[in-house]
């Protein structure tokens, strides 16, 4: 390695992200008013409940305002989102220590919940029905359509803690991609949800004796930001590999037919579909210039039709954001100019 390359190494360290070019869709999920947590901590639903689109952007819009380090914020964000019925992780798992939460000393080891529906075509006598986790979902479907099912069901969702941290590793895997598209340290974004890096790493600490050239590559695999980056993919491939598409079967024997849906619900999975999805379209996040707003967004909200998105050029997360600035500016030049 040249002498120059080598000082280089030393200062900056550049980073390329290469995302093969395949957007996944966003499943939606299954949304209830009627949450809450029970003494125990579990999060429940108990009612009415339906199955919505997430909205768009929200991995940095409602994901990034919500309080996720108090059971009422967890459960404000799963009302406002959707369920998040994923399994339990231990951040040690993922070569992390967590500060917020202690590692899980209850373990919610039920397998992940997908709510199967049963139905007969005739329109009449509908069920709702449960996956693996026998005891923790019942219920009856009361209305709508395939396309918009409505039902009252009991539902044990999990854990407040545990989904808690399901959430702050997708957030901080969104933190981890703006500071990246910013230039600045990826780690912090970590930091600030309570992770940090918890691998001994023996391996390097015995080749940096050996090989003057291996001693660089040692020197960047240590590096904090390169520990994260590695923990970013291993938190990416994690949710990832519990995203289900919706499998419909229908049963028939001579007149009389059956059809069986199977619903799963998981925030946390949607949340990284959508991340991910912002790296495949290669979108930049941007912060809204309203400055009462200030929110980190890729689309404007509620302007373009679906697949009609701008996003360069745009300075505001919504119309209102826009209309608000535009005021307080004129109001602004108002007073500059004075009463008379
Ligand atoms: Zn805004």
């Amino acid at each position: 390695m040249a002498r120059d390359e080598t000082a280089q190494l030393r200062t900056t360290v550049e980073v390329e992200v290469e995302v093969e070019p395949i957007a996944i869709p966003v499943p939606r999920l299954i949304k209830s008013d009627t949450l809450t947590l029970s003494p125990d901590g579990m999060i429940t639903v108990d009612g009415t409940a339906r199955i919505e689109p997430l909205p768009e952007d929200a991995i940095f819009r409602e994901l990034g305002s919500a309080d996720l380090v108090s059971p009422e914020g967890v459960v404000a964000l799963l009302r406002s989102l959707g369920l998040d019925g994923g399994r339990a992780l231990d951040p040690a798992d993922l070569g992390l220590a967590d500060a917020v939460q202690p590692p899980p000393a209850r373990v919610d080891s039920r397998p992940q919940l997908t709510m199967e529906t049963w139905e007969e075509p005739s329109g009449g006598h509908i069920i709702g029905s449960h996956g693996p986790a026998a005891d923790s979902m019942s219920g009856m479907l009361i209305g709508g359509t395939p396309e918009k099912l409505e039902f009252s069901a009991f539902w044990m969702v999990g854990y407040w803690e545990d989904v808690a941290r399901r959430l702050r590793l997708v957030r901080a895997c969104a933190g981890h991609l703006i500071a990246h598209q910013q230039r600045t340290p990826v780690a912090e974004a970590w930091a600030v949800e309570g992770f940090t890096d918890a691998v001994e790493r023996l391996f390097f600490e015995s080749v940096t004796e050996d090989v003057l050239p291996l001693e660089q590559v040692a020197k960047l695999s240590a590096d904090e930001d390169t520990q994260m980056w590695r923990v970013f993919m291993a938190v990416h491939s994690l949710f990832l590999r519990s995203y289900t598409p919706k499998l419909s079967v229908s049963l028939t024997r001579g007149s009389s037919s059956l059809g069986l849906s199977a619903w799963p619900s998981d925030l946390a999975t949607a949340l990284m579909i959508q991340l991910h999805n912002v790296m495949v379209d290669g979108l930049e996040v941007r912060y809204c210039r309203n400055e009462s707003c200030k929110r980190p967004f890729t689309r404007q909200r509620g302007r373009a039709r679906k697949g009609q998105y701008r996003s360069s050029g745009i300075s505001y997360c919504d119309a209102a954001c826009a209309r608000a600035q535009a005021q307080r500016q004129a109001r602004r030049r108002q007073r500059q100019q004075g009463p008379g």
